[in-house]
């Protein structure tokens, strides 16, 4: 029946998400999920939440959740747009930011495997460019690339380095003619968001999730913060797949959460301890170790292939992810979980070597 697919559904190689087997109970350190639970303020928001309210579509203006995201982040609740997670904003950025017949979008080798996905979806050229040996960025090749616009994971995923904020700050003033979308999934564990630049730069996207540093990876909710001009490329964008992308339930319980700053600041900092932890751990194991500003760490053992470690530690219990492509193949992509997670990687590792 595959002659009945259109062409593109044929021909297009899919994301593939990380895995969620269900064969025994796994010590699940693969999709980068935060290991604390969501704020008790969120569950309360969920108990509170009034059933009957969902034969009604969910609010299409999303106000409430607008605001309490443009309370936390120090911007007017204009600046603000809602998806169903950040995966959701960064596909909606293209068919908005990306013409076909365009210069295309720019971004790195070994970045988001999303990003490329998107483009052959939406059918928008892409300028890859490669990250040096160490795995950090040259900003100048990326504006070099003379694009349309530019995706850029800071921290960056799957290798968890950061770029700092004033980096940033020349990188988006120099692109002023193109778009830039920023893609902070891990800026919770980092503390150098651009956010504050949207006011002052009118080509800035920043693209931000409930799903890491919210604990709220199974709600399925993000949002981008830019000036309004920009944000209507989004909502126009949006307006052609689903307008009700963020369910009532979700709303709620998102702005319930993004008021608790206290609480996550307290999980935020657990796992950046344990990130210290983990790294010094692995070292000790032979590891070499990315630096990391995110809540996972790249990590490579030389003499050994990363799918050696991936499968070693799969067959004791432990999921970890590891990426078959070209100059990532002797990594594993660890999660920072928690400390008794953790402990478990690493009896486990201490075992194979
Ligand atoms: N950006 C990056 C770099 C990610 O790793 C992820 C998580 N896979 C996302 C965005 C998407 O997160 P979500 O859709 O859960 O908001």
């Amino acid at each position: 029946m595959k002659e009945l697919l259109s062409r593109k559904a044929r021909g297009i190689s899919p994301y593939v998400a990380g895995e969620q087997p269900s064969d025994r109970q796994y010590v699940k350190l693969n999709t980068n999920e935060n290991p604390y639970p969501p704020s008790p303020k969120a569950l309360e928001a969920y108990q509170n939440f009034d059933f009957s309210s969902l034969k009604l579509y969910p609010p299409l203006e999303m106000r409430a959740l607008r605001g309490a995201v443009a309370a936390a982040e120090g911007v007017p609740a204009e600046y603000v747009f809602c998806g169903n997670g950040s995966d959701e904003i960064l596909a909606l950025c293209f068919p908005a930011y990306f013409d076909g017949d365009g210069a295309g979008a720019a971004f790195a080798d070994v970045t988001y495997s999303f990003y490329p996905v998107f483009c052959d979806f939406f059918g928008i050229p892409k300028k890859i460019v490669p990250l040096e040996k160490d795995f950090t960025l040259d900003l100048s090749k990326l504006t070099a690339a003379g694009a349309q616009g530019i995706v850029l994971a800071n921290p960056n995923a799957p290798t968890g380095i950061g770029i700092p904020l004033p980096e940033i700050e020349a990188f988006v003033r120099e692109n002023s003619g193109r778009v830039v979308i920023l893609d902070e999934a891990y800026m919770p564990f980092y503390g150098q968001s651009a956010v504050p630049l949207t006011k002052k730069y009118g080509n800035l996207v920043v693209v931000k999730t409930f799903s890491k540093g919210y604990s709220l990876a199974g709600m399925r909710c993000g949002y981008a913060v830019a000036q309004p001009a920009l944000l209507e490329g989004l909502s126009r964008s949006r307006d052609c797949f689903n307008s009700y992308p963020v369910d009532s339930v979700c709303q709620a319980v998102c702005a319930a959460a993004i008021g608790d700053a206290a609480y996550y600041a307290e999980k935020r900092a657990l796992v950046v301890s344990e990130r210290a932890r983990l790294t010094e751990a692995l070292r000790a194991l032979g590891f070499e170790v990315l630096p990391s500003a995110a809540n996972f760490l790249f990590a490579k053992r030389p003499g050994t292939a990363g799918r050696a470690v991936y499968e070693g530690l799969r067959a004791r219990g432990v999921l970890v992810r590891h990426f078959q492509k070209p100059r990532i193949s002797d990594f594993v992509r660890i999660t920072v979980g928690s400390a008794e997670e953790n402990g478990a990687l690493l009896r486990a590792l201490r075992e194979m070597f």
